[in-house]
């Protein structure tokens, strides 16, 4: 029988509840067993895909091409596991279904309210991975905190579903804050008393507490905790600020989690974890041997949760090169024709992001133009791949108006087009090309030494595509079309034949970076980055 385990966050958002989840899913996956990990979220958008990145940052989008929130980005990179359009629902996805069931007549005259229909739609989603058997431990994160109105009806279907699955079947993990005040000079519980009594109400009594804290919890602090939230002593964490995220499955280990989370679920802690491959990782993490600079330009850059995998998968990269990757987050809107090789000199690689519309749109071409006469390596990324093609359009085939039609539908040379199957679509939401497509790699190419394979697959998010109709034009001067989709012939990735590392993809590489599996086009980025540095 599949257990549940229910993760909420108190006192504040922004305490790392995906990072825990993702943790304790490590390390319960790291003795034996079968986990997974979803996420309940509590706005009315029916998926994060319509939402602005400085909303809740990185749009994350799996293999079935579900637009999802960045917590998933988390599981798959701590467990290498996929995930699905399972894996995260909101409350705009839940009324959607249940509207719909009404209008087809399902409810028979009944009068349709949060209780029992939208909470029974919550519990039905919640069990929904675990029909398959596939799973012996389901971890549901629960988007928002304990008190918000909108994730009441999410903490009612959690009450009623722990009392279905009856005793020792499922267990509630609250995440908390313990703060310090530095004038008393103490951490304080009383917040966390608090937002345990709301729970409280709620029917819901945590089996967990994982305290977020800057220090550490003395005894005399877990034992207040666990008296007045009713807790075991045990069962009180401490979560403390680490240096990396990486760092928590070892420091939740320490404090006996997941030991504490299987004792409550009645299932075996006899297996100890095995964690070699996890740290060793962390050993090249935190030993590099050397260092490079890498400038993102894009146009989020005040928020860095706006490329989140892209941030992780640097990390990854940099393990595996044994190198510190240091990013530098360049504002595209602030790059100009007179300021870009002040702003670029001093990178050993430079990345244009993806992203949409045309605001930083000039700051990139005037990036990509640097790091292309420079033989700077460059790594461009969907939007960043399309601006490679439109700067060479321009600077390089002498098309002065080379654009891509999301710029300018007017242009006369769109040499980045809108695909076909788009053209008649009006509804921005879930209508992108989304998810997982095959890409063949011309053998021969820097792609192919890169992944060498011929078949691989890489997950997708746009509207736009290189316009075929210049493809020999490119080649002609230079740059080649070095990956397609076998079915549509859809370019997938360009490359410079005569740059040392110019390598650009129309999909999202970052997405499928994990800790077990960097991914090969980071892992090679930073070595051409790393070798470009030794050769100044
Ligand atoms: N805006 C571009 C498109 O829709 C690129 C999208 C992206 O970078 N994810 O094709």
């Amino acid at each position: 029988m599949t257990k549940y385990i229910f993760v909420t966050g108190g006192v504040t958002s922004s305490l790392g509840k995906g990072i825990i989840a993702a943790s304790l899913a490590k390390l319960l996956q790291a003795r034996g067993y079968k986990v997974t990990i979803q996420k309940f979220d509590p706005y009315i958008n029916i998926d994060p895909g319509t939402l602005n990145p400085y909303e809740h940052g990185e749009c994350y989008v799996t293999e079935d091409g579900a637009e999802t929130d960045l917590d998933l980005g988390h599981y798959e990179r701590f467990l290498n596991v996929p995930t699905s359009q399972a894996n995260n629902v909101t409350t705009g996805r839940i009324y959607q279904h249940v509207i719909q069931q009404e209008r087809e007549g399902a409810y028979l005259g009944k009068t349709v309210q949060v209780i029992p229909h939208i909470t029974d739609e919550i519990k039905r989603r919640m069990q929904l991975l675990g029909e398959s058997n596939e799973y012996d431990i389901i971890i549901t994160e629960l988007g928002g905190t304990v008190g918000d109105i909108e994730s009441l009806p999410f903490v009612e279907a959690v009450r009623q579903l722990r009392w279905e699955l009856g005793a020792n079947n499922s267990l509630v993990i609250h995440l908390t804050l313990v703060p310090y005040l530095a004038a008393a000079g103490e951490l304080k519980t009383k917040p966390t008393q608090h937002s345990v009594k709301t729970l409280l109400e709620y029917g819901v009594q945590p089996d967990i507490l994982v305290c977020r804290t800057e220090h550490k919890l003395s005894q005399e602090i877990r034992k207040k905790l666990a008296q007045f939230c009713n807790v075991n002593i045990n069962a009180v964490v401490e979560s403390i600020d680490a240096s990396t995220i990486y760092d928590v499955p070892l420091l939740m280990l320490k404090e006996n989690l997941d030991k504490t989370a299987l004792t409550k679920l009645k299932l075996s802690n006899k297996n100890e974890p095995d964690l070699e491959n996890w740290k060793n990782f962390l050993g090249k993490l935190k030993n590099p041997t050397s260092e490079v600079c890498i400038a993102l330009v894009g146009k989020y850059v005040e928020l860095p949760d706006a490329y989140k995998s892209i941030t992780e998968g640097f990390i990854h990269a940099g393990a595996t090169n044994e190198c510190k990757v240091k990013v530098s987050y360049i504002a595209a809107e602030s790059v100009t024709k007179e300021n870009v090789a002040e702003k670029l000199k001093g990178m050993d690689g430079v990345l244009v992001a993806p992203g949409f519309g045309e605001r930083g749109l000039d700051g990139k071409l005037n990036a990509i133009k640097y790091v292309r006469e420079n033989n700077t390596p460059f790594f461009g990324i969907c939007l960043g791949m399309q601006c490679s093609v439109i700067e060479f359009g321009r600077n390089v085939l002498g098309l002065k108006d080379a654009n891509s039609f999301e710029m300018d539908a007017n242009t006369s040379n769109p040499v980045i087009n809108l695909m076909e199957e788009q053209k008649n679509i009006t509804d921005m939401g879930g209508t992108m090309r989304l998810g997982a497509y095959d890409c063949e790699i011309k053998k021969g190419t820097k792609a192919f030494a890169i992944y060498g394979k011929t078949k691989i697959s890489e997950r997708h998010r746009h509207r736009y595509e290189f316009n075929n109709d210049y493809l020999k034009q490119y080649e002609a001067a230079g740059m080649i079309a070095s990956g397609f989709n076998p079915e549509t012939g859809l370019v997938e990735i360009v490359e410079l034949k005569n740059h040392p590392f110019f390598v650009a993809g129309q999909f999202h590489p970052e997405l499928k970076s994990t800790v077990a599996n960097p991914h090969p086009l980071f892992v090679s980025f930073v070595a051409a980055a790393l070798a470009n540095k030794k050769s100044k």
